[in-house]
C-alpha cells in the first residue's frame, strides 16, 4: 500500500519547507559573502576606534531608504558618528535603551552633539495601536493574551502609537533628551528631517552650546 498524505498537510509541508528554504538562503548568502569579504581585507577601509571622530550622536529611523542614504546625505563616514536607529527616531521613555544609548555615547564616548533625524514618509506616521494589535491577531497571537497584557497594566495603546506629526515628534524627542536628567547640559540636541529620496535636510530645531 504506497501511503499518501493528505492533499492540504502535503500544501502544508510545502509552503514549510519553501519559507524555511528562503529564510536560510539569505543568511547563506550572507555568510558566503562575509567569507570573501574577510578573506580579502576589504575590512582594512573600514578601520576606525570607537570614539567618534566627529564627536556626534545621530538618532534616526531604521527605514531602508535611509539605511545608506544618510551617512552620503550628511557626509559622514564609517568612524564618525554614533547611530542609534529604531521606527521613527524617537524617544518614546526616558528609561529606555535608546536614551541609555545617546547617555553612553556622551559619558562614555565623548560625543558632544547629538541629532535626531526623522524622515518624511515614515511608517510611524499615523500608525494606530489597533492596527498592530489587529495585525498580531492575525499572525496568531490570541485575543485573550492581549487582553492579559492589559490587564496586567501594560499600555499597549500608547506603546504602539506613532506619531501624527514628524515636526512634532521631532521637537518631542529633542526635549525629552535635552532634558534628561542625567544628560549634561553643554551637550548641543538638534533636530532634523531628511527626505528619503533626496536627502534633503530640513532644519527643525537648532541647538544651543550651554556656554
Ligand atoms: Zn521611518
Amino acid at each position: 500500500m504506497i501511503f499518501r498524505l493528505p492533499k492540504w498537510l502535503h500544501n502544508a509541508r510545502f509552503v514549510f519547507f519553501s519559507l524555511r528554504e528562503e529564510a536560510m538562503s539569505e543568511l547563506d548568502k550572507i555568510l558566503a559573502y562575509n567569507a570573501s569579504f574577510v578573506d580579502a581585507e576589504q575590512y582594512a577601509a573600514y578601520q576606525t576606534n570607537k570614539y567618534p571622530e566627529r564627536k556626534l550622536a545621530i538618532l534616526s529611523c531604521m527605514d531602508t531608504r535611509i539605511v545608506e542614504l544618510i551617512y552620503a546625505a550628511l557626509g559622514v563616514k564609517n568612524g564618525d558618528v554614533k547611530m542609534i536607529r529604531n521606527a521613527g527616531a524617537v524617544v518614546s521613555h526616558p528609561w529606555g535603551s535608546v536614551m541609555r544609548s545617546l547617555l553612553v555615547a556622551v559619558l562614555e564616548l565623548r560625543v558632544e552633539e547629538i541629532m535626531v533625524i526623522a524622515h518624511f514618509d515614515c511608517g510611524m506616521r499615523g500608525l494606530t495601536a489597533q492596527a498592530m494589535l489587529d495585525a498580531a491577531q492575525a499572525r496568531g497571537i490570541p485575543a485573550d493574551r492581549i487582553e492579559t497584557l492589559r490587564h496586567a497594566g501594560i499600555d499597549l495603546d500608547g506603546w504602539f502609537t506613532g506619531f501624527d506629526n514628524v515636526e512634532q515628534s521631532v521637537r518631542h524627542t529633542v526635549n525629552m533628551i535635552r532634558h534628561h536628567p542625567l544628560m549634561p547640559s553643554n551637550v548641543v540636541v538638534h533636530g532634523l528631517v531628511i527626505h528619503p529620496s533626496t536627502g534633503k535636510l530640513t532644519l527643525i530645531e537648532k541647538g544651543m552650546r550651554d556656554e
